[in-house]
């Protein structure tokens, strides 16, 4: 084995051979890749081979999209032949909520370029022609299905072998039998790997270890939310029906999955298998994988299996005639959300994560491909967001990991609807007022570990949501949570932003390099600030408001403490001028908003609060109530004359008994986040991590006036004068959707020119309750963004037509906000 290397991918499987494969593609030969067995050892061996291309997330869809493009050009490359049957998916949908589920999806496949089809129950039987297409009664009837004609399955082993080879071919060193043991920094700041077979220095590490990623990131002192879980599949005989098919000339039958009973089945050597997804299995190894369990799998677990058994022989009769000849039980890894963890590991320079895989041969392909494009060129070329490993922070405990991998397992073919929220591990984080939010009704949702409240239902209504993915039993309220917003006062509890507190001799400097804004030098200024990527994609969104001499407050979104806390620390000078505090956690946030929100305000501080003393966009550091230390900034996501108060946590209580007991003569009420997203729409505010992605540049999301091209070098400015130079390819709009019915836009649908041809993207959508008016934000060519241009967007698999508005058609002149 080498003693150096400028890259060591630890994990033999799919995935970290993969990654190998596309480093060298990147041009760098210097790789090596460790494996404590031989290649494949871990789940990928036993992994039953199939290639869905559906997902319903736009970076995950188009990391499988990419897969399957290379795995059909591979065995040309390689010289090995990797057994790919292109036979096709289908999804069947016995409920008209699957149908929506798969009309959902359609839309982002249409965006990513994936071929589908959207069928009847007569083509399905004309598919496949084995399948009962139900009664209604002991079987579900089915009423359509999604075909994917481009995907099938592949013979995972063989895969492995290719990309082997391809690296070899590259210039990649393959050691087996080599376990990495310990890890360690060099006094130059490198790795150095301590293994079975010697030790190795490198620049960088890639974990893709599978069932051994939290042991691994161990090592390196990271806490890598992945544990796996049981999962079988069940292998049949010879099936005669089949046989007789296949020898009749029937091509291949399509992979079937009948979603709404959870499995999938596939032809299998003329007989089938059978893989579900069942409620009960258990995750495994949560304290590391035990020394006994090499190349092992667990023992089946029938009793699991057998109402899924059951199902599918209702729905493929002749199940019956076949015996069983095997069950397949291994672990498979998992993450809280069901996405892979792809990208550095926060904390900790110059290691990646290319874990928690579960659906790992379909994703190997697009990871290898993505995570090679970051550590090669210091970015992904996609956005990143939804596999990024630092979407999860500190709350991803073991019990909590476990609790939501085992939930996640078993809610893999549950419909996924865009409002639903599970249940598990469930409250974790909460504002300090949680038990007083909940008593004025709240309805609440999770994000990044936080409890929110997405809506309040008033007495004598059901506090439980209708998942839909048209408007539900909730939108009345939601509607009347605006209204108060617009025409009275309301109170968001937004506690879970990010906040930091950024102070030194430095700060002002550093943070002006950071984000393309300039940064407020004026005492009590606001203003919000993007951090770009070195290719001007927007990587973050800060409001920075300065509190004092050499003292920033920079505020992001809830769901980015890790991410934004990682990037601010990887980027702090050493010489110790700047100074990084995260206080997400030491101060909450309630948002008064609305046109009485001055009248309450001055209640319970003693400033004042008229346009000359507290303009619009600045801040103090106040009293309110007996609160000390208040950082009041007169800013809102909601479009509103309004104010954020960030206070220090142990003032929640009394702060919030405050607000309510001042508001109650102007009729003040809970808001919920629901309500924050039609609010924000109607103003075209950008969220970041929808709207605001690495995808886009700030000139393309119309954020120019926060960009200072004039100011002095910042990340990413080289690459926004050459987008300048060349054109901006895209310009964000704001439309409104006619005749939607009851389906709103709700982001990721495609956008077309009256002629058909696919002209962008709405990143966001809702229902505006105030202006009435079905919005939706997002993007398009720029020849079609024009106030008043007529398009059309694709909701739930119809045609609406769609205008261009003007940008924020809710007061677009911010009289309210500085009223
Ligand atoms: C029953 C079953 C069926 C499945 N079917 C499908 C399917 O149809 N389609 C699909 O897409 N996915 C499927 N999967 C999931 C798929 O198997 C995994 O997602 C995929 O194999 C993960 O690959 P990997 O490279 O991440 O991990 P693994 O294949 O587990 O590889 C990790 C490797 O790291 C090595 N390693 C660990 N620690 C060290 C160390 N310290 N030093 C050196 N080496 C180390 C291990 O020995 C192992 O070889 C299935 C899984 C199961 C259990």
């Amino acid at each position: 084995m080498k003693s150096h290397a400028r890259v060591v991918v630890i994990g033999g499987g799919v995935v970290g051979v993969s990654t190998l494969y596309h480093l060298t593609k990147k041009g760098w030969k210097d790789v090596v890749l460790l494996e404590r067995s031989e290649l494949t050892a871990g789940s990928t061996w036993h992994a039953a081979g199939l290639l869905p291309l559906f997902n319903m997330s736009y970076t995950v869809g188009q990391l499988h999209k990419y897969s399957v493009d290379l795995y059909k050009r591979l065995p040309g490359e390689t010289g090995q032949e990797v057994s790919f049957h292109v036979n096709g998916n289908l999804r069947l949908a016995t409920c008209p909520e699957r149908m929506d589920e798969y009309q959902k999806y359609c839309g982002t496949a249409n965006t990513i370029g994936v071929p589908f089809q959207v069928i009847g129950p007569q083509q399905v039987k004309a598919l496949w022609p084995l399948v009962n297409l139900g009664d209604g009664a002991d079987t579900p009837r089915i009423i359509g299905a999604l075909y994917h004609p481009d995907d099938g399955h592949i013979a995972p082993a063989d895969l492995t072998m290719a990309l082997r080879k391809g690296a070899r071919n590259g210039g990649a060193d393959i050691h087996e039998n080599t376990e990495v043991t310990a890890a360690a920094r060099t006094a130059s700041g490198e790795w150095k790997l301590t293994t079975t077979q010697g030790e190795i220095i490198c620049e960088h590490v890639v974990c893709a270890t599978g069932n051994y990623a939290r042991q691994c990131g161990r090592m390196f002192g990271v806490n890598v939310p992945a544990i796996p879980v049981e999962h079988q599949y069940i292998v049949y005989g010879e099936s005669p029906e089949l046989k007789a098919y296949r020898e009749g000339g029937g091509r291949e039958l399509a992979v079937l999955r009948e979603s709404d009973q959870s499995y999938y089945l596939r032809e299998e050597r003329l007989g089938w298998i059978l893989g579900p997804y069942e409620a009960g299995a258990p995750a495994r190894f949560a304290d590391g994988v035990p020394e006994w369990f090499g190349k092992t799998l667990f023992d089946g677990d029938l009793d699991r299996l057998l109402p899924h058994v059951e199902a599918a022989q209702r729905r493929v009769p002749v199940l019956e005639h076949c015996g069983i000849k095997d069950i397949v039980n291994g672990p498979i890894s998992y993450t809280p959300d069901g996405s892979p963890l792809i990208g550095p590991a926060g904390g900790t320079r110059n290691l990646w994560l290319n874990e928690g895989h579960s659906f790992g041969i379909t994703a190997a392909g697009g990871a290898g491909w993505q995570l090679a494009e970051w550590i090669v060129e210091a970015e992904p070329g996609i956005d990143m967001l939804a596999v990024d490993p630092r979407r999860f922070g500190g709350y991803c405990t073991k019990r909590y990991v476990v609790t939501k991998n085992e939930e996640t397992y078993r809610s893999v073919f549950t419909i996924h609807f865009p409002d639903e929220e599970r249940q598990d591990a469930r409250p974790s984080k909460t504002s300090p007022v949680y038990d007083k939010i909940d008593r004025l009704g709240a309805v609440w949702g999770q994000r990044y570990g936080w409890e929110r409240a997405n809506w309040f239902a008033p007495a004598g209504v059901e506090r439980r949501d209708q998942w839909s993915f048209r408007r539900s039993n909730y939108f009345e309220h939601v509607g009347n949570e605006c209204r108060l917003m617009r025409e009275q006062v309301g109170v968001i509890d937004l506690t879970p932003f990010t906040k930091h507190e950024i102070t030194g001799i430095g700060a002002e400097a550093w943070l002006d390099r950071l984000v393309a804004n300039k940064v407020p030098v004026k005492l009590g200024r606001i203003a919000l600030s993007h951090a770009l990527t070195e290719r001007g994609g927007i990587r973050s969104e800060f409001t920075i408001t300065k509190v004092g001499e050499q003292h920033y407050y920079v505020i992001s979104a809830g769901a980015a403490e890790r991410y934004d806390s990682d990037y601010l620390q990887r980027m702090l000078p050493r010489d110790g001028s700047v100074r990084l505090r995260n206080v997400t956690g030491s101060r909450g946030c309630f948002v008064i908003a609305g046109p009485r929100s001055r009248e309450l305000l001055a209640k319970i501080v003693d400033v004042p609060l008229d346009n000359a003393a507290f303009p619009w966009l600045t801040g103090q550091v106040i009293e309110a109530g007996y609160a000390s230390d208040v950082y009041a900034l007169r800013v809102n996501f909601v479009g509103a004359l309004g104010w954020e108060l960030h206070f220090p946590i142990e003032h929640a209580h009394h702060l919030f008994d405050a607000v309510f007991a001042a508001g109650k003569e102007y009729g003040v009420g809970m808001v919920g986040v629901r309500a924050m997203e039609s609010l924000r729409l109607e103003k075209s505010y950008r969220m970041w991590g929808s709207d605001m992605t690495r995808d886009y540049t700030p000139f393309e999301a119309g954020l120019d006036r926060f960009v200072r091209m004039n100011k002095g070098p910042f990340t990413g400015r080289e690459a926004l004068e050459r987008q300048l130079a060349a054109g901006v390819p895209n310009r964000f709009v704001t439309l409104e959707a006619h005749d939607v019915g009851n389906a709103d836009p709700l982001g990721n649908e495609p956008i077309f020119a009256p002629g058909g041809k696919l002209v962008g993207r709405a990143t966001s959508g809702y229902f505006g309750h105030t202006l009435h008016k079905s919005l939706a934000i997002g993007y398009v060519r720029p020849e079609y963004a024009a106030v008043g241009t007529e398009l059309e967007m694709e909701i739930l698999g119809l045609r609406r037509r769609a205008t261009v508005l003007i940008e924020s058609p809710f007061d677009p002149d911010n009289k309210e906000l500085k009223a």
